[in-house]
């Protein structure tokens, strides 16, 4: 485990959020009062992981590859698709990192794309060559080396496990083509589906706002041209291959994140939420539905900031 300053604005005014034990690991989250990024402090790293014994999949749940978890998994790509369609063209070749059970690859092979994808988690990298005959390179994204650019990147659910967001970011625009598309998709900070003992787990490193995703974004080459936010859950962003440019949200988002976390954390039960979010027609009528905003975002201040 490694303590850090905040890896988005590097300034050190963090205030602690909650603490927990897992398994014998401490786990403290703190947010930081001058961006809103939300992280583990001290990191959470691999080797801790590994020392529990957990697998990558088992980060987040225990059940094997079950008919279950594929219609989860299939719902969840359903939706990505519904805000990709318009965008993929047949020519490009795609990278997934974390490609999982290869549904989201399989789409784009159809769709008449090169697909490549990669997976730590050995059972789902062999389901996507098996099922899809996918190409999937069954390790850690850091450990790839890839020759030649790709056009089009996802990652759905990642970028909150890794250690450094920003060094995986840059990594992905140094296998860029010129103007390549980046789909994300990840938990929203601002609007959790998960209740308040569950929201900071031992899977996850940080806690993104679409702001502060687009401030990591803009600062290692990406400009957003698209976001879509859910009334609950996760939240796509689609970016394009630009310039890196400075940019951090502001303090009053800062302020904005701590607000949500602790309305989240009185309202969920209130709400019942937990019990509401198990019902598909509320889940179709309310929580899954979404918002789109096109370019920056309001909350995301001073572009000109110097890297
Ligand atoms: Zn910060």
């Amino acid at each position: 485990m490694s303590s850090l300053a905040c890896p988005l604005c590097q300034k050190e005014t963090t205030v602690r959020l909650g603490q927990k034990v897992y398994h014998g690991l401490r786990i403290a989250t703190v947010l930081c009062q001058s961006c809103g990024l939300v992280y583990h402090d001290p990191l959470v790293q691999d080797a801790d992981r590994q020392k529990l014994g957990l697998s990558h999949r088992q980060l987040h749940t225990n059940e094997n590859i079950d008919r279950r978890q594929e219609r989860r998994v299939q719902r969840r790509v359903r939706q990505q698709i519904d805000f990709l369609a318009e965008l993929i063209r047949s020519d490009w070749r795609t990278l997934e990192i974390g490609s999982g059970l290869g549904f989201l690859s399989h789409w784009l092979v159809q769709k008449g794309c090169q697909a490549v994808g990669v997976e730590p988690d050995r059972q789902q990298a062999h389901y996507a060559r098996q099922h899809f005959g996918l190409e999937v390179v069954n390790c850690r994204f850091e450990e790839t080396d890839f020759s030649g650019k790709f056009d089009f990147f996802a990652a759905s659910h990642v970028i909150e496990h890794f250690p450094d967001p920003l060094s995986f970011l840059e990594k992905i625009r140094s296998l860029a083509a010129p103007r390549a598309l980046f789909f994300l998709d990840t938990p929203n900070i601002m609007a959790p589906k998960v209740g308040p003992t569950r929201l900071f787990s031992l899977a996850h490193n940080y806690y993104f706002s679409p702001q502060t995703l687009q401030a990591c974004l803009a600062r290692t080459g990406w400009q957003v041209e698209k976001t879509r936010v859910f009334r609950r859950d996760s939240f796509y962003v689609l970016a394009r291959a630009d310039q890196p440019r400075g940019a951090t949200p502001s303090r009053a988002h800062a302020q904005e994140v701590g607000r949500a976390i602790r309305r989240h954390r009185l309202f969920y039960y209130l709400h019942l939420l937990f019990l509401l979010r198990k019902i598909p027609l509320w889940q179709r009528l309310w929580m899954y539905h979404y918002r789109d905003y096109r370019g920056p975002l309001p909350g995301v201040g001073d572009l000109s900031l110097a890297l």
